[in-house]
This record gives structure tokens, sequence and C-alpha cells, in this order.
């Protein structure tokens, strides 16, 4: 089905394995994210948020299941290709911005695309009109220092948007902000995803910015079940 642009297909994962600090994380996993949607991955700290976004994301395999991104199964692919479609296909937000400290704003959103092979001028084009979605092009110019915590968040959806992916995967993005700020970057991020018909998975604690997604999600005991 080509309106499905994440699949994941029984997934598991295992720490240590075979040692005595094993830990079964994941316990078969399975998850379908379409095109233009937004759901809301909750779940305790420590239960596997992240390692499932890793896993979704490409930047982690799993011991057992699939995971398709863009109906191509990719999990069991070689490395160069997984990077290839996570770099093609997957944008992703921390709790911490991970801008680079010595660039702009705009240079931050442009550089990605650059190393893509987009030209200079059509990647700051670019630059600028997501900084505009999120309200925060009069900032292009400074470095991410000079930009409050919620300003840095808008920058880090905007660079996550910037090679337009099919799926943003977003770990705790309002994490870091006080409440009132989170509700805003929230909102911007909701927006702009919306805007660009992208599909968003996003793990959070808060569960009035979760009920807004069209869709919740728990982790518990390892396997997803609709909350
Ligand atoms: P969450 O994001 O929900 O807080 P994580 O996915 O970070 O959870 O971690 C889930 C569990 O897996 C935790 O018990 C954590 O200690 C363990 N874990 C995570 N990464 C590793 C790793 N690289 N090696 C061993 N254990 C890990």
């Amino acid at each position: 089905m080509n309106d499905v642009v994440l699949r994941l297909n029984g997934v598991e994962k295992i720490y240590n394995k075979g040692l005595s600090n094993e830990v079964h994380v994941l316990r078969g996993v399975d998850l379908t994210l379409k095109v233009g949607e937004m759901v809301a991955l909750v779940a305790p700290s420590g239960a596997g948020k992240s390692t499932l976004l890793h896993i979704a994301g490409l930047l982690d395999t799993p011991d057992a299941g699939d995971v398709s991104v863009g109906g191509e199964v990719l999990s069991g692919r070689s490395d160069r290709r997984r990077t290839n479609a996570r770099r093609r296909d997957v944008g992703f937000v921390y709790q911490f911005h991970h801008l680079l400290p010595e660039f702009t704003a705009l240079e931050n959103i442009a550089v990605p695309q650059m190393a893509n092979g987009v030209a200079k001028p059509v990647a700051e084009a670019r630059g600028v009109e997501l900084l505009g979605r999120v309200g925060v092009a009069q900032r292009a110019g400074h470095r991410p220092a000079a930009l409050s915590g919620g300003e840095q968040q808008r920058v880090a959806f905007c660079r996550a948007l910037a090679n337009t992916p099919r799926v943003i995967l977003a770990d705790e993005p309002t994490g870091n902000l006080d409440p009132a700020t989170a509700d805003q970057v929230f909102d911007a991020l909701m927006e702009l995803v919306r805007d660009t018909g992208l599909s968003a998975l996003v793990a959070t604690h808060n569960m009035e910015l979760a009920a807004r997604m069209d869709r919740v999600v728990k982790l518990e005991d390892g396997v997803l079940v609709d909350a």
C-alpha cells in the first residue's frame, strides 16, 4: 500500500544478548504510519521509546522483525542502503536541538541540503521558507547560542525537514521547554507537518500534546497498544 510511510512488523530488540544483564526492550512492535498521519508515542522513561525511534529511523537494526520506509523493507539491507534511505526519507528531532554552534540558523538548514547536492542558493531559499513557516525568519542570521530554547527547536524542526523527508521522528521535541513555550513550539511542529503533508511519530510525556495528534500509541512491556 503506497499510503503507508512507515511500517514496523514484529520488531524486537535485545540489548546485551546472552549476558546476565540482557534487556529485551522491544518484544514484537507493530506500527503503521500513513501519509499525513501524526502519531504520539507515550511510555514511561526506560520503556524503549528511543530504541524504537532509532530502529524506525534506520539508525539501529532490530534483532527480529522488519522496518519498511516508503514501502521498501530496509531492516535487513546493507548499511549503505539503510543510510541512503535514512538521509532521503527520515528527519530526526531530539529533545536537545543539536544545531551546529558555529553556523547560523539558516546555515544549519542549508548545509544538510548542500551535503545532498543541492546548490547553495536553492538550499538557502528553502531554509528561509521553512524558517518563515515556523515564525523565525527574522532570526535566520543568528547562531544557535543567540536564540531562545523555543527558537532553537523551531530551527531544529526546519533542519529535520530540509531534505524533504517522508517521515519525522521526534524524541521528546518539547521536553526541554517550559510548558507555555512547549505548547507554541508543538503547534509550530504540527503546522509544519500538516502543511507539508508529512507524517510524524512523536515521543512525548505530555499527554495534552499527545491528545492533539491523530492517534496515541503506548509502549507497554515491549509492545505497542492503542492508548
Ligand atoms: P526510553 O527512550 O523509553 O527512555 P530507551 O530506549 O532509551 O528508553 O531504553 C530502554 C531500555 O534499554 C533501558 O532499560 C535502557 O537502559 C536499555 N538500553 C538502551 N540502550 C542500550 C544500550 N545501548 N545497551 C544496553 N542497554 C540499553
